[in-house]
């Protein structure tokens, strides 16, 4: 066996396939896993994630929503689920919570391309629902891989979802934001959601008191 196959074998173990089926029309399906084409970790965890079919979300969804940036970034973050936009589009944040966390980014001297941001959901729940706990631990293994191969300075958590589903502990997200968290040896900020800052405009000025926070810990004067 190539070090190649081995080593995809063994990333697959790891999202959580007990067989592979060989036949030929999986391959046709693009499903064949191991073909050895994959260049590096990134490529293959990519289409891992994208033929993923382990919750009933693969069922509902257009697109999966693997994340976007800088994969060498030092600051990554993380939020919930892709909405509709983001379904149709294949990209995290493209819609309005996305424009605000654009604007909150740009506030921060930042681009989106500086950073890197995902999900710890990968595909659309129906309707925008909350994420449920099997869906949230069948997804898990792709953002802690995507940390693990970034290895950014900070992560921010946007929300309670992604909070709880990074750090597996049932925080409350208005007890848990603004205060330093660890997750591996990387400094966590739980802030809020975009998504509730645009129903709730005056929790703004909290987001950017912990984004203070995030901008001295990478330093970038403000
Ligand atoms: N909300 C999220 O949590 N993620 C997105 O990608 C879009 C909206």
């Amino acid at each position: 066996m190539t070090d190649d196959l081995a080593h995809e074998l063994a990333l697959l173990r790891e999202f959580g396939y007990t067989h592979l089926d060989l036949s030929s029309e999986s391959a046709a399906e693009g499903g064949d896993a191991t073909d050895g084409s994959a260049t590096d970790d990134w490529t293959e965890l990519q289409r891992i994630a994208t033929a993923c079919t382990k919750c009933r979300l693969a069922k509902t969804r257009t697109q999966v929503v693997y994340g976007v940036g800088n994969p060498k970034a030092d600051l990554m973050f993380i939020g919930e689920a892709p909405g509709r936009d983001e379904d149709l589009q294949g990209k995290p944040f493209v819609g309005r919570a996305g424009a605000l966390l654009t604007d909150i980014i740009k506030a921060m001297k930042l681009t989106r391309d500086d950073v890197y941001i995902a999900n710890v959901i990968k595909c659309r729940p129906p309707e925008n629902r909350n994420p449920e706990p099997d869906e949230l631990d069948a997804c898990r293994p792709f953002i802690r891989r995507q940390i693990e191969m970034i290895e950014p300075k900070v992560i921010v958590t946007l929300g309670r979802f992604a909070l709880q589903s990074l750090m597996e502990k049932g925080f409350s997200i208005t007890a848990a934001r603004g205060s330093w968290l660890d997750y591996n040896g990387v400094k966590v900020m739980p802030t809020y959601h975009p998504a509730y800052l645009l129903r709730n405009p005056a929790a703004k000025k909290e987001v950017w008191q912990d984004m203070k926070k995030v901008m001295t810990e990478l330093g970038i004067a403000f």
